[in-house]
């Protein structure tokens, strides 16, 4: 069996090998970018040179590169424990040519790598392209033998790329693998496409025309790609299985959090494993790289990731702090290749040890609340927004843990209802200022407080959908 650590080197060595520079990963907090949370994507530190505002650092490039999609756009935190491929951190392995080599280069490699290198049966990969894109579908068509049914044109947003309204943009063309008919779902542009058969598992962007306005307003003089494969997918194909979580890295995590509570993972707590896997990895590559549990901001996407573990282990029947137990086994299966985890060791340690002490002290008070609320309540039913917001208040439940705790009942929460708690509360708190004596001084912090508040959600809010709490 391929480890993830071999096929990350292997990646890494093949693009070396045809010219590309190998780039560490940068840190999960953009240096170049205020409005994204975090790193979200192998360009997201090329962005720049993409767009031509820095120099890039060779012709061609190559990393696997840390992301976190736990917020904003691309969200996929409540997607884990639950599908087979998402996790809320991965690393995306991708090779970059600033200007340099274009499509017919980028499907070679690809395809080359893929099937030639690593061997996968070329029955089982499908492609996508963009429905006008003739050119990659000739490309497919020539270099791959594909038949024509498994070259797909897609007309929809997902195989069309913008790095805003403005700026580069193109098509792009999405490899998926399909892992067999024992699994339910469709081939890409289906009705079932949602399902986990077919995954995707590389995705090449063709960076060719330039946008103005949400409008292509000419070509790129120099076309550049920028491709993206998940590691953790990949390790499926590679290592036999249909699950990321059943890949090597994960089982030896979920093999020390099954040691540690004494509870196998399978049937209903098969997903408290998983969430706490995944959450393990996001939490202490954040802290690594200088993220702090606060209560707004970085630091607060942060607190709701450790916090929604924490629950799990609760629900595990852990009686003690788990999360800060499991930083070991973390260390080992990944702090050879991000030395950062190894320095950080000690201090995400101890944090989670603390942040999990304290949680603990309002953890079950709140679930109690929480049962009371909806005791009788079945399929279908909702938690009301007062009561989510008091979870939320009073025992430190941040909102989306309220949710996740709710979903195996098939339980909603009244997101309107919260939403409204919450500004009142805001007001509230503003008027007890004014009330103090001291309103100019009042009203300056809490202008601060909003003004910076409201950068941060803006950002997250304008460019990556949400950004609430
Ligand atoms: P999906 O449609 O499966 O959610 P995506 O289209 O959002 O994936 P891209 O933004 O194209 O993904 O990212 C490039 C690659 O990164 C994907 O082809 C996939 O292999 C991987 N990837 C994306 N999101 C995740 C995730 N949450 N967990 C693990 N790997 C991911
Ligand atoms: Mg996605
Ligand atoms: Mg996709
Ligand atoms: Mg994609």
């Amino acid at each position: 069996m391929t480890s993830t650590n071999d096929i990350r080197r292997s990646f890494l060595d093949y693009f070396a090998g045809a010219g590309h520079a190998e780039i560490p990963s940068a840190p999960l907090v953009p240096y170049n970018d205020p409005t994204l949370m975090f790193v979200n994507a192998g360009m997201v530190p090329f962005k720049n040179a993409f767009t031509g505002l820095e120099t890039p650092p060779a012709p061609r490039a190559t990393s696997s590169q840390k992301c976190v999609r736990a917020g904003g756009k691309h969200n996929d935190l409540d997607n884990v424990g639950y599908t087979a491929r998402h996790h809320t951190f991965f690393e995306m392995l991708g090779n970059f040519s600033f200007g340099d080599y274009f499509k017919e280069q980028a499907i070679l490699h690809a395809w080359t790598l893929l099937t030639k290198d690593w061997g996968i049966s070329s029955d089982r990969l499908t492609a996508t392209v963009y429905h006008t894109d003739d050119e990659a579908f000739d490309l497919w068509r020539k270099i791959s033998g594909l038949p024509e049914e498994r070259v797909i044109r897609i007309p929809t947003k997902d195989n069309f790329w913008a790095m805003g309204s403005d700026g580069p943009c193109g098509p792009c063309s999405e490899i998926f693998y399909d892992h067999g008919e024992h699994i339910f779902g469709g081939p890409p542009g289906s009705p079932d496409e949602d399902g986990d058969r077919f995954v995707e598992i590389w995705n090449l962007v063709f960076m060719q025309f330039e946008q103005a306005a949400d409008e292509i307003v000419g070509e790129l003089p120099k076309p550049s790609i920028d491709t993206g494969m998940g590691l953790e997918r990949i390790a499926a194909v590679m290592q036999g299985v249909h699950d990321n979580y059943d890949t090597d890295t994960f089982k030896a995590l979920i093999a020390a959090s099954e040691n540690l509570t004494g509870v196998k993972a399978a049937g209903e707590h098969k997903a408290s494993h998983r969430v706490i896997a995944d959450h393990l990895r996001s939490t202490s590559f954040l802290m690594a790289d200088g993220v702090l549990p606060s209560n707004e901001g970085r630091g607060y996407v942060l607190r709701r990731i450790m916090r929604r573990a924490m629950r799990h282990a609760h629900l595990l029947g852990a009686s003690e702090p788990l999360m800060h137990r499991l930083v070991p086994a973390l260390v080992t299966e990944m702090g050879q290749a991000y030395p950062e985890l190894v320095r950080g060791q000690a201090l995400i340690q101890e944090v989670l040890q603390r942040e999990e002490t304290q949680f603990r002290r309002t953890l079950e008070k709140g679930l109690r609340l929480l049962d009371e609320a909806t005791g009788t309540m079945g399929e279908g039913g909702e938690l009301d927004g007062e009561t989510a917001f008091k979870l939320y208040d009073t025992y430190g439940f941040p909102y989306d843990l309220t949710e996740d705790a709710l979903r195996s009942r098939g339980i909603g929460v009244d997101r309107a209802g919260f939403d409204v708690a919450m500004a009142r509360q805001k007001a509230a708190a503003r008027a007890a200022w004014k009330g103090s004596g001291d309103a100019a001084a009042g009203e300056v912090w809490f202008d601060i407080a909003e003004r910076e508040g409201a950068t941060e959600f803006t950002g997250y809010a304008s460019t990556n959908g949400e950004g609430r709490v």
